[in-house]
């Protein structure tokens, strides 16, 4: 599975101790992450990391356009509720494309948990047949 991790600054940490708690699981699949994001969970874990733009920068709206194109299974985002984003209209669109394609989506710890315990579970084998009929459909 590709799965998406992003964290605004005042979660960083947060996001870096869960994917250091669950690591066996995430080594499992393909990750991609927001600029910064992802060097710092690169540097934690040593997980490879496919890295875009940092959020601000575009990132968001780079995961975004995977989410489109069908290529992102699930998303790990631990937004920071209390904090004013410059790039809050990016984070939103993000949010709906998830809405739009039905990809999972953690935006804190407590659904996250569930998320990838349901992963690891092979709850979201379903992916892998969307995958599969979206490419016999050319999309
Ligand atoms: P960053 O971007 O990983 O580059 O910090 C995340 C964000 O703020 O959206």
């Amino acid at each position: 599975m590709n799965i998406a991790l992003i964290a605004h600054d005042k979660k960083k940490n947060d996001l870096i101790q869960f994917v250091t708690a669950y690591q066996s699981i995430f080594a499992k699949h393909s990750l991609f992450a927001t600029g910064t994001t992802g060097l710092r969970i690169n540097e934690a874990t040593g997980l490879p990391v496919t890295r875009f733009q940092s959020g601000p920068l575009g990132g968001d709206q780079q995961i975004g356009a995977l989410i489109a194109k069908n290529q992102m299974d699930a998303v790990f985002f631990f937004r920071d509720p209390l904090t004013a984003q410059p790039h809050e209209p990016d984070v939103t669109a993000l949010v709906r494309l998830c809405d739009v394609y039905s990809i999972p989506l953690a935006t804190n710890m407590g659904s996250a948990e569930l998320l990838i315990r349901g992963l690891e579970k092979g709850l979201m084998d379903w992916r892998n047949i969307i995958k599969e009929n979206g490419e016999e459909n050319g999309k």
